[in-house]
């Protein structure tokens, strides 16, 4: 017993140092979606901190100072990019970030840089077009394609960091993939009968599902990205879904839902409230249920 409780003392020192080999890799994770990738490679390996939850809206985030004290402890910064997070990420990073997670080093993933995007901005740039992302949609994780592509750079990420438990990154990759890739089949074959049909969205943050889907996007009611919906803009909308067969108008749990209410109310078009994020509501608690919920809603609820 006395051998035991002094190994146990002994143990509980290794784990208290930051030096020691026990010590945990902490995770900045700026969404949800990427928190809960975290946890599915990095296991019991990793801390985690999700700057934001599904109710706050990425685009508009205070770099207050919970946040820096995170940033702090970083040692992976893992965020969406594409300049989602350009209003507060580089403030942080500036004030809070060590020289590990500086842009362009190993503790430095952006997930938009892995994919291909869609929506990218050829022509020139400027204020009057709203608050566009020049460098593409930033929205990217609502493609399980994409997910199962930020898995694979983040497990690598991971094994540079922590090399000692390489095998156990590399374990929990295959796991997570296995079953996402069984699952994506099962999506895809639930979600054919969404294929063509036609949304009308807040924000043009679905592009990718929608894409995944097949399906299409008619309205936004935003009348330029980042700007709240005007009333003039809203009429403009209501005439083109007159005469269309528009199934949903969808809203994030961030998003006003007043212009979707009232387009609703003119039109008839049920508005879905969508989770959007891991969190987004009761069901959508995980990577798996965030896509289930999302196409059981799309799929009218049923
Ligand atoms: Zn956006």
């Amino acid at each position: 017993m006395r051998l035991l409780l002094i190994l146990i003392a002994g143990l509980g020192v290794l784990v208290a140092s930051p030096s020691s080999a026990f010590a945990k890799v902490n995770i900045f994770a700026c969404e949800p979606e990427w928190a809960a990738l975290a946890e599915e490679i990095g296991g019991d390996l990793v801390n985690i901190k999700s700057a934001t939850n599904a109710r706050q809206n990425v685009h508009h985030i205070r770099a207050k100072p919970s946040l820096l004290a995170g940033m702090r402890k970083a040692d992976l910064v893992f965020c969406s990019g594409a300049s989602l997070e350009i209003g507060w990420l580089p403030i942080l990073i500036k004030k809070a970030g060590g020289p590990d997670v500086q842009p362009e080093t190993i503790g430095w993933l952006m997930a938009a840089d892995y994919v291909e995007k869609l929506d990218v901005m050829t022509e020139h740039v400027d204020r009057s077009m709203g608050h566009v992302h020049p460098e593409g949609n930033p929205h990217i994780h609502l493609d399980p394609r994409n997910v199962s592509i930020i898995a694979d750079v983040l497990a690598d990420r991971l094994t540079m960091i922590d090399r000692e438990n390489t095998k156990a990154y590399q374990q929990n990759l295959a796991a997570f993939q296995n079953h996402w890739k069984s699952l994506m089949v099962t999506w895809e074959a639930g979600g054919r009968s969404l294929k063509g049909q036609k949304v009308v969205v807040y924000h043009n943050a679905w592009a990718y599902l929608l894409k995944w889907l097949g399906m299409d996007v008619i309205a936004s009611l935003e009348p330029k990205p980042g700007i709240p919906p005007t009333a003039s803009h809203l009429e403009t909308v209501l005439k083109n879904v007159q005469g269309q067969k528009v199934t949903a108008i969808l809203v994030a749990p961030f998003e006003n839902e007043d212009a979707a209410e009232w387009l609703s109310g003119k039109s008839g078009i049920p508005v879905v409230h969508t989770p959007f994020t891991v969190g987004g509501n009761d069901k959508a608690d995980s990577l798996t249920g965030l896509f289930e919920e999302t196409i059981r809603l799309l799929k009218g609820g049923l």
